[in-house]
């Protein structure tokens, strides 16, 4: 068993005070052990952020589903009883909308600094983090650090990062933010309250309906829009759930009426029938103030999307509180640079955590940050680190980063893609032949096997404080 020294003597750095970094420094703290949080805002801006705040969600406001039967739901659900601090941070900030976790994101941050401050045991740093210890270094200050810069990582760094890994280049993507727009500027006499695709009837959306010729003018003008220039020396290559509308338009003009604009379970009250196609716009703040335009992730330019937008009835005189815009999002290949516990294997007093370890998504990204603060934790008291087991969804991601897939790694949101599949038929003594299951049969077995190797592993470890 490997010793580190004395509890007294061990200081946690993180780099990073995003999702990942916040929930990273929470897991440290509540065993005990004195963290200093780095954060480079507002000293140094990233492209994306507005604030200074801790853990600020760059577009979404939605941690997505809530429903346990779902893999974003399992997921909240399994960091929830790991006693995560952003899904309690979540909770308290909730905002209408549906099955979905939306937060108003300035209580939310609220919520995650003063749980952060409350333990005593966390120092906020602000500024820009520029190099890494040697693990020479780290050793003899008795330090460990977690990386959780996120995709946005500052550019001295990335550099530093490079270094460590000895690779050359780096993996990225692009992604893209959807538009906020002032409630009080919505013309509601062109938009009316549904919920999203007929569920439910609590009317947590506002949607606005678009005639057919209203759709077909609104796609020439997107089409015809300038958009914001990419370096020309870069490929562009979008996350496939994040893909700015005007690209999903280039794969077909009705893409956005199968997809964001998709009309199913709505019904205009002006006409009594279903439009032909409809934004949701999704409630962003607990004052109702503010709403964001759900799935319209945009490269359009800033007076471009004020004029496109505004050809649409109810948005004529749409007050756009935070426009669109697209960035570039940077991740390591972890499995080549990761040992099992999202330590680096060149520096093992290193940890990896969030978007830059190559998975997508607040909550993914916050779910990293819980493990890499629990392996920190562990590696720090001369224990070992269990990964929960690939069954659960946790633990899927989190070996996903550490061992890969067979494809190229690419970010990865939770989905049921990454558990064990479970037996395609049932054999049920009452019957001759095997049944086939369905799909929502397996979906069901796979929630509930997650539910139960979950509750093993949380019992079979020993909590950290
Ligand atoms: C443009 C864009 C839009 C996105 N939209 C969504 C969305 O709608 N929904 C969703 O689920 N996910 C979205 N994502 C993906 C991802 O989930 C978020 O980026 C998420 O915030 C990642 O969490 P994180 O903690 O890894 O990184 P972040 O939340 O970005 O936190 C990293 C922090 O590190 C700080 N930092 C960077 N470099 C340094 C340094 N050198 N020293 C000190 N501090 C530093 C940054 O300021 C930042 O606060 C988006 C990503 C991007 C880039």
């Amino acid at each position: 068993m490997m010793t580190h020294g004395n509890i007294s003597e061990i200081s946690v750095h993180i780099v990073g005070g995003g999702l990942a970094g916040s929930e990273a420094a929470w897991q440290v703290a509540r065993a005990g052990i004195p963290v200093t949080l780095h954060e480079m805002r507002p000293v140094k801006m990233t492209p994306a952020h507005q604030t200074g705040n801790l853990a600020e969600l760059v577009c979404s406001n939605s941690l997505k589903s809530l429903d346990e039967s779902s893999a974003p739901g399992l997921l909240k659900t399994e960091m929830a009883a790991m006693d995560s601090l952003i899904i309690r941070a979540a909770i308290k900030a909730r905002v209408p909308a549906g099955q979905a976790l939306a937060v108003d994101r300035i209580v939310f941050a609220d919520a995650v600094k003063s749980g952060l401050l409350e333990t005593g045991l966390v120092t906020i740093t602000p500024g820009e983090v520029t190099s890494l210890p040697t693990p020479e270094e780290a050793s003899a200050r008795g330090e460990f650090w977690i990386v959780a810069s996120g995709p946005l990582t500052s550019h001295p760094l990335a550099d530093a990062l490079q270094k460590l890994t000895g690779s050359t280049r780096s993996l990225y993507f692009y992604d893209a933010i959807a538009p906020v727009l002032a409630a009080e500027s919505i013309d509601m006499s062109h938009a009316f309250r549904a919920d999203r695709y007929g569920d439910g009837d609590s009317g947590d959306y506002l949607n606005v309906p678009l005639s057919k010729y209203e759709y077909e003018s609104f796609i020439d003008s997107v089409i015809a829009a300038e958009k914001m220039p990419l370096h020309d020396f870069e490929e562009p290559k979008y996350f496939e759930s994040c893909l700015p509308v005007e690209v999903m338009i280039e794969r077909g003009r009705d893409t956005l009426r199968f997809g964001p604009m998709k009309p199913v379970g709505l019904t205009d009250p002006r006409t009594g029938h279903r439009p032909w196609a409809a934004i949701q716009l999704r409630q962003e703040n607990q004052d109702g103030t503010m709403f964001s335009m759900v799935g319209f992730q945009t490269k359009m330019k800033w007076p471009e999307q004020k004029r496109v937008f505004s050809m649409i009835p109810a948005l004529r005189n749409v007050e756009i509180l935070r426009y669109g815009s697209i960035h570039r999002n940077t991740y390591l290949k972890s499995p080549e640079f990761l040992g099992p516990d999202l330590s680096f294997k060149a520096a093992p007093r290193i940890f990896l955590a969030g978007q830059i370890s190559g998975v997508e998504g607040y909550t993914e990204s916050a779910a990293m940050g819980l493990l890499a603060g629990r392996a920190c934790v562990a590696k720090s008291r001369g224990q070992e680190f269990t990964m929960p087991p690939r069954e659960t969804m946790i633990g899927a991601l989190g070996r996903y980063v550490t061992e890969g897939c067979l494809g190229p790694y690419q970010p990865m949101n939770a989905n049921f893609g990454l558990l064990p599949p479970p037996p395609a038929v049932t054999h049920d003594p009452s019957r001759k032949k095997p049944k086939k299951l369905s799909k929502a049969d397996r979906k069901t077995l796979i929630a509930d096997r997650a539910r139960q190797t979950f509750a093993a592993y949380q019992s079979s470890t020993t909590p950290s404080s």
